[in-house]
């Protein structure tokens, strides 16, 4: 059987003469830099997440960065993030001059923590970046309580999460910020890097407009500091025709998700959690195993794939070394880096698939069972 972790080209052939009439438009057009694409792709994501202000940028990692930048972050500077994230949430900081504060994450959600979030506080610290893992919201209610109370902006990593809802609003467009990425694997994705950043404020929304094309308003005047991070006309044209099929393929990762649901019932396997009055869009579908490592193999001999986001939580990657932050320091997250597992997750999966795998993973289980372990976890916790 041939299962695929993402399956890009069938999603394309369905709309295939769609998204080919939109880039040759745009080969035709000679406008690849901020063609009018551009601008009727931001309104239609601004109007889709109900914010007054989108701003296309280069990539999500990049949305990240201008969006810190806008508000002013620099040397000297805290950020409190999760170090269970990709590596761009922390590396940003980072290369900003600010430094990344961790914060261990909620062990069924795999989201910032928001009882752990005031202690990380600092006078230092600027922002606070949740992230919407594995296109979860986080609780983000009790994430703007506290930054509201010290009066320190929040900027949503929502590169996992464009159209995932909290108690009916779409992340993103609850912090001073949201940055998205249209990475191609992600839920709405182009066809090479592409990102934006989202807000509500007009003075934010002007200063990342700015940045984005090397702090100028007006060509060759430059007012501030900034980068070269436009959205290609080219990526915004091939957005603008998926964009209409969002909501259709969220659903179809749902359903996807509720399939693995069920046919994981009685298995004692950890599956993904949807918290309260949130929708969940399934960026992925991950388990939580104790011998996820044995699992993993049994998979990779049956050709199944199947990946681990992540392996190594931030505060243990080398490139993270100043300060040293010890293992055991986040055990939560160090937890989850042990046990995850995501298995195929995308629009085109079928049933007959669905049981395939799952009827593996549910081998490889009694397999390490029989090895005198349980595959599952008793306990998130
Ligand atoms: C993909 C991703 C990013 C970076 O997006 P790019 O478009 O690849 O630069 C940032 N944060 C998280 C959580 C991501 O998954």
């Amino acid at each position: 059987m041939n299962i695929q972790m993402v399956d890009l080209v069938t999603q394309y052939r369905k709309i295939k003469p769609e998204v080919d009439e939109a880039i040759h438009r745009v080969l035709d057009s000679g406008h690849y830099i901020m063609g009018k694409e551009v601008g009727e792709f931001e309104a239609a994501v601004a109007s889709y997440l109900n914010v007054k202000y989108a701003v296309g940028c280069a990539s999500g990692t990049d949305g990240l960065q201008v969006a810190m930048m806008a508000l002013g972050i620099g040397h000297g500077d805290e950020v409190v993030t999760t170090p269970f994230t990709f590596v761009a949430t922390a590396e940003t900081i980072a290369l900003i001059g600010a430094r990344p504060v961790y914060v261990d994450i909620d062990p069924r959600t795999y989201n910032i923590d928001p009882a752990k979030i005031e202690a990380a506080i600092t006078k230092r610290t600027k922002a606070i970046i949740p992230v919407h893992l594995y296109g979860q919201p986080c609780d983000m209610d009790a994430i703007m309580g506290i930054a509201n109370k010290h009066g320190i902006p929040v900027i949503e990593d929502a590169a996992q999460a464009m159209g995932a809802e909290y108690t009916g609003r779409k992340v993103g467009g609850i912090g001073a910020f949201g940055a998205i990425s249209f990475f191609p694997s992600k839920n709405l994705g182009a066809f090479g890097d592409a990102g934006m950043v989202v807000t509500n404020d007009p003075l934010l929304a002007e200063k990342a407009r700015m940045i984005i094309v090397h702090g100028s308003r007006k060509k060759y005047y430059h007012e501030i500091l900034g980068v070269n991070s436009r959205l290609d006309t080219l990526q915004a044209a091939i957005l603008q025709v998926k964009l209409k099929y969002l909501e259709e393929w969220h659903e179809a990762r749902r359903r996807a998700a509720h399939a693995y649901n069920r046919l994981f019932a009685r298995s004692g396997i950890i599956v993904p959690s949807e918290a309260p009055g949130c929708k969940h869009i399934y960026h992925q579908y991950t388990l939580r195993l104790s011998r996820r490592d044995a699992v993993a193999k049994h998979l990779a001999d049956k050709k199944i794939p199947h990946a681990i986001y992540y392996p190594i939580p931030l505060h243990l990657q080398q490139a993270f070394t100043d300060p040293v932050v010890p293992e055991g320091t986040f055990p939560v997250t160090e937890r989850a880096a042990r046990e995850v597992l995501s298995l195929p997750m995308h629009t085109e999966l079928s049933e007959e698939q669905q049981e395939f795998i799952v009827a593996s993973v549910r081998e490889a289980m009694s397999h390490a069972a029989g090895q005198g372990e349980p595959a599952g976890v008793g306990s998130a916790t």
